[in-house]
């Protein structure tokens, strides 16, 4: 079974047509090159940073010999890559900017409430500009 159309924040480029359940990805926001690795239900283990897509292929070649013959192309576009993001963030939006998880560095949540890391630099930057004037 194929992985989900998105692996943490990134993407599916690629996946290994093995049970050993990596994948190639791009950070829909940062545009960053992922190699995946992930456990059988598909959750991320760990990720490595690449260069380019060439390069993740690369050092996975390295760390599984053999897997450069396995990569079958995902096929999932951007527009699905948001669409399946927005819809697994329903719940865990910033109350404040409504930024996905995936969007933000830092998420506080209380109860249901939750804000982001660049809601509250703009709410520390109001508080800052009232003191002075
Ligand atoms: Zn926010």
């Amino acid at each position: 079974m194929g992985p989900p159309p998105v692996l943490g924040a990134a993407r599916v480029l690629a996946f290994a047509s093995d049970a050993r359940h990596l994948a190639i990805g791009e950070t829909v926001e940062t545009h960053e090159i992922q190699l995946l690795h992930c456990d059988a239900d598909w959750g991320v283990v760990s990720s490595t940073t690449h260069a380019s897509v060439e390069d993740a292929r690369a050092e996975a070649e390295k760390a599984w010999p053999g897997v450069g013959e396995l990569w079958i192309d995902a096929g999932v576009s951007r527009e699905d890559a948001i669409a399946w993001l927005e819809e697994d963030a329903t719940e865990f939006k910033c109350s404040f900017c409504g930024r996905r998880p995936d969007q933000v560095k830092n998420l506080l949540a209380q109860g249901d409430a939750r804000i982001c890391n660049f809601c509250i630099v703009d709410f520390a930057k109001e508080l800052a500009a009232e003191r002075e004037s």
